[in-house]
């Protein structure tokens, strides 16, 4: 058998969740993430259907559930707060709209992480700056200037992966800009909100308020079309700039939003945007999570993919006693079609959104059409069982 030292890029969702099932299979796993510490924040993110089952899998059913933000639901409102629909999130066996699993990601990463944690290496403040790979191995020549040897490399870095820029090519190849931009950020609870979110739409924009654990506080949620998308995404205060622009004289609430958008101590502000690409792995490195698949935050399914993505991978690499050329492409071929579902789910709902409202409606989509496509997206493949791999908690 081959050696099985495998380096992770990225602590977030995908890299931890990854971390935990090569570990289970029997490899040495070392997970680097750039931040200095575990990143807190991001808005709500859910698990439906298939992911559910990745997070029982992992025994982690308990400690996800006691971190859910407990939302009873949504309402879209007109600009005066009247009612206009209501989404109940005990709806479609918890696998809603508003999912019965909905967790902030900050909180997710952290249970992620405490799982995990005694038995993986984290190096936190360090990233990948240089990398060279032969048929045998990856020689890895980290920023803070150490250099080790690993069998396999997977890159858990989201959307705006360095890895995959180092590897496959530049992100511009990969990353599709589905013309809208999305912000949130945190907000004294100044409007009586309790577990119900709120949604306000207005010509392509819309603003929203959702309740999270801490009844003083909720998130604030923006969005706005934008075709082209050129400031550097860790550049805070132009971002801002461009969210007080492009919201002004939106009505309902969104004024005395926007009135804390200076002190949020938590500002995340990114193009809505999906990566595309032909495979996702080049050699002995693999791309997992957004970094491979994002299906952008209007599919609901980051979360998702990443879970049953590492559950996956980990278990066709273990499969194929870690030969990366067979257990790289079996993963893929598990994971294509749950990818386009979410995808496709994800382009649909960013066309709703940002709809010209003087065009002509849509003509009304095949509903046998529909509920296969959200069949296909929620529950997603069958988890193999991986009978007679190693399992160091069974
Ligand atoms: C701060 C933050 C807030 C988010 N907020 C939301 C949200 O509100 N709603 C939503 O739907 N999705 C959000 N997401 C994305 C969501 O987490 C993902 O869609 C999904 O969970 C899949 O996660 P991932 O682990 O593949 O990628 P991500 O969650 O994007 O995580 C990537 C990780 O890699 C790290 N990283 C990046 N570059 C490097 C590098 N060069 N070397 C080492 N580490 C690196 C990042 O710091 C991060 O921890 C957010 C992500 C982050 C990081």
């Amino acid at each position: 058998m081959a050696g099985n030292r495998v380096l992770i890029s990225g602590a977030s969702i995908a890299g931890p969740a990854l971390a935990h099932w090569l570990h289970r299979r029997g490899a040495d796993v070392t997970v680097v993430e750039q931040s200095p510490r575990l990143r807190p924040g991001g808005q709500a993110v859910d698990a439906r259907g298939v992911a559910k089952e990745a997070i029982r899998r992992m025994g982690l059913d308990d400690a996800v559930r006691a971190v859910c933000t407990d939302t009873a639901g949504a309402y879209t409102v007109d600009a005066d707060g009247t009612v206009l629909e209501t989404f109940d999130a005990a709806e479609n066996d918890g696998d809603g709209y508003i999912s019965e699993i909905e967790v902030l990601r900050g909180d997710f990463a952290q249970v992620l992480y405490d799982d995990t944690r005694d038995d993986v290496e984290y190096v936190f403040g360090d990233r990948i700056a240089q990398l060279t790979q032969d048929a045998d191995s990856v020689d890895i020549t980290f920023e803070s200037g150490d250099r080790r040897r690993f069998e396999l490399v997977i890159g858990a870095d989201g959307l705006h992966s360095a890895l995959r820029a180092m590897v496959f090519g530049p992100r511009e190849q990969f990353v599709r800009h589905l013309g809208l931009v999305l912000a949130f950020y945190s907000v004294p609870n100044e409007f009586g909100l309790d577990r119900w979110m709120l949604d306000y739409h207005e010509g392509g924009r819309s603003a929203g308020l959702r309740p999270i654990h801490d009844a003083a506080q909720a998130i604030a949620m923006l969005s706005f079309p934008a075709q082209d998308f050129d400031i550097d995404y860790r550049d805070v205060d132009a971002q801002k700039r461009l969210l007080r622009e492009q919201m002004a004289g939106v009505g309902w609430l969104t004024p005395q939003i926007l009135a804390h958008l200076d002190v949020a101590p938590d500002f995340y502000l990114d193009q809505v945007a999906q990566v595309v690409m032909d495979t996702w792995s080049s050699g002995r490195v693999g791309l997992l999570g957004d970094a491979a698949y994002s299906a952008s935050p209007m599919s609901g399914a980051g979360t998702g993919l990443a879970l049953v993505g590492a559950y996956m991978l980990a278990g066709e690499l273990a499969a194929a006693d870690w030969d990366p050329a067979v257990g790289f492409a079996r993963y893929e071929e598990r994971m294509r079609a749950y990818v386009l579902a979410n995808q496709e789910i994800g382009r649909m709902h960013v066309e709703m959104l940002t709809a010209d409202p003087g065009a002509e409606p849509a003509p009304e989509p095949d509903m046998d059409a529909m509920m296969d496509l959200i069949n296909r997206a929620v529950n997603g493949p069958e988890l193999p069982a991986y009978e007679g791999l190693p399992d160091r908690r069974a």
